[in-house]
């Protein structure tokens, strides 16, 4: 027995001599990424990322887009925080580009398209339909709204519940469930803006709009008219169409996967 002991410790101890730099240096290795390399911020908004906003809105403003303030927030807002670090590059092209569950973060002209048509002020209480990446919740928050956004896919609304208040956007309320119903429980809102291509447009939206408050919607299939509905009385609306879109599907029922 004591043979065998004195056996393993010589073959240990001269493993240990062998390797003995190698474990010195994945020890140094691991002091330094843990004082340094794990707490710097992933969310970092850099002169360059700055740079590629102005260009976006150059863009926007020159595809048409006039709201000052939606500009502004544009500008503000560091897209790339709502893509997947990989996709840096793709976050400061107008273009919609894919999220989780299938979906796609909306193109920066047709946030701003909506943004604008929603006339928004301050304090307007607004519920988006269609969390999904949280950047049009973003701009509604950066225009000093009060936000209710609702997503039906879990794994956004999860995502983005933790991202929102960890980069300094704080919505009144984020809701897992289907926005088909409206909120009526905080309803009646200024404003209410659909982010997703709706067959229909859903009644209980209409009900839970203030008078002389707006609701913008694609409405259609596979491409969709940007419609907006003004309420003009407890009745009446005024309905006005706009460009043609193509959004993801404005589905009924949550996803709960
Ligand atoms: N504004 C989002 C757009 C996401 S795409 C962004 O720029 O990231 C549209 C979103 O609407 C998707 O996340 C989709 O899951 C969601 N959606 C579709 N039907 C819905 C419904 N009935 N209720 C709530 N969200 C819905």
């Amino acid at each position: 027995m004591l043979v065998l002991s004195y056996l393993i410790y010589v073959t240990f101890f001269n493993i240990f001599q062998k390797y003995k730099n190698l474990l010195y240096f994945v020890l140094f290795y691991k002091f330094i990424y843990f004082c340094f390399v794990k707490n710097l911020p992933k969310h970092q908004d850099l002169p360059k990322h700055q740079g590629l906003r102005n260009q976006l809105v150059k863009l926007i403003r020159a595809k048409g887009i006039k709201d000052e303030n939606v500009l502004r927030a544009i500008n503000e807002i560091p897209r790339h925080f709502f893509l997947n670090s990989s996709f840096l590059d793709y976050a400061y092209k107008d273009k919609a580009f894919p999220i989780a569950a299938d979906q796609t973060i909306s193109q920066p002209y047709t946030v701003a398209y909506q943004t604008e048509l929603l006339q928004l002020s301050e304090k307007d209480k607004v519920l988006e339909i269609g969390t999904g990446s949280g950047y049009q919740t973003a701009v509604l928050i950066n225009l000093k709204c009060d936000v209710y956004s609702i997503e039906r896919q879990k794994e956004l609304f999860l995502n983005t519940k933790k991202l929102l208040p960890k980069i300094g956007f704080v919505a009144k309320k984020l809701i897992y469930g289907d926005g088909y119903k409206g909120l009526p429980d905080f309803a009646p809102f200024d404003k209410i803006v659909v982010t997703a291509g709706a067959p229909k447009v859903p009644k209980a939206l209409l009900a839970q709009l203030k008078i002389g408050g707006r609701l913008v919607i694609p409405v259609g299939d596979k491409i969709q008219v940007m419609t907006l509905f003004i309420r003009k009385s407890e009745k009446e609306f005024e309905k006005r169409e706009f460009d043609h879109f193509s959004f993801v599907p404005f589905l009924k029922d949550v996803n709960s996967y």
